[in-house]
């Protein structure tokens, strides 16, 4: 029985990934990745390597999950280093805990490699610190998967009134509800949001606008995206770096 490396792939610069993950998918026998890990990744890997594809795409999987998890099982019965690589940090929406556990449950080893998540680096790519002296004390990382108009939410929007800042990940098809709820709930029609698509890659493109017209700026932005609501989302004026320079 072989051994699985839970590993992050970083956001998408391929430079952002952790000198941990490249080792072993250098090593690696197989690796079994998403569509969100950057194929560039794969280059790094040794003569013989097999690669399995179970695409990912927004948060949503072609492949079940059930079969993804039964897919890592059977490679590491047949191989010794066996990388799930996944985009970003494998426990930030990734599904990696219930892989951790299917594998725990057969007495498969495991190693969590955790990775930066797009969460905080596309925002950073952007010029948007997510915490900010005197702005924003805290941040969340938010499902926007979940429609906002869901009956019992998980999602305890009212704790949202405070200036801190709010990243929706999976979100740029629920965009119109989640702006319209969190005016719903009290934020000005002019509150701040950014959304950043390819965020990190030379693709990187950045809308900057209010929860009123967000949601027409951004209207042709390709995925993956993630939303920025918060007043730091104004330091970008001053902190853009980014784009342009790649
Ligand atoms: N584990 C990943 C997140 C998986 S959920 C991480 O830690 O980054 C997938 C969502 O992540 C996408 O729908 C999108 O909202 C966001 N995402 C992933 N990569 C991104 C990127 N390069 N730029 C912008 N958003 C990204």
């Amino acid at each position: 029985m072989g051994k699985v490396y839970l590993t992050g792939a970083g956001p998408g610069d391929i430079e952002l990934m952790t000198v941990k993950a490249l080792r072993v998918v250098k090593e690696a026998d197989v690796i079994i990745y998403d569509r969100l890990a950057n194929p560039e990744i794969l280059e790094e890997a040794k003569n013989g390597c097999e690669f399995v594809y179970v695409g990912k795409e927004d948060g949503r999987h072609i492949m079940p999950q059930d079969e993804i998890n039964e897919v890592i099982y059977q490679n590491a019965i047949k191989y010794e280093n066996v990388v799930r690589l996944k985009g970003g940090d494998p426990f930030v929406f990734g599904r990696g805990g219930e892989e951790a556990l299917y594998l725990q449950e057969r007495d498969v080893k495991f190693d969590i490699i955790p990775g930066i998540t797009s969460a905080i680096s596309a925002p950073a790519y952007a010029g948007i610190p997510v915490t900010h002296r005197g702005v924003a004390v805290s941040f969340r990382v938010v499902t926007g998967h979940e429609s906002p108009n869901k009956k019992v939410s998980q999602i305890p929007w009212d704790n949202f009134k405070t200036d801190d800042t709010i990243v929706f990940l999976m979100g740029l098809h629920n965009l119109p509800k989640i702006s319209a709820k969190l005016m719903e709930i009290g934020k000005d029609a002019d509150y701040p949001v950014a959304v950043i698509s390819k965020g990190t890659t030379k693709e990187q493109s950045v809308v900057v606008g209010t929860l009123e017209n967000i949601v027409e700026k951004a209207k042709n932005v390709p995925t993956p995206a993630l939303i920025v609501v918060g007043k730091v989302v104004l330091l970008r004026n001053q902190l853009k770096w980014f784009e342009g320079n790649a």
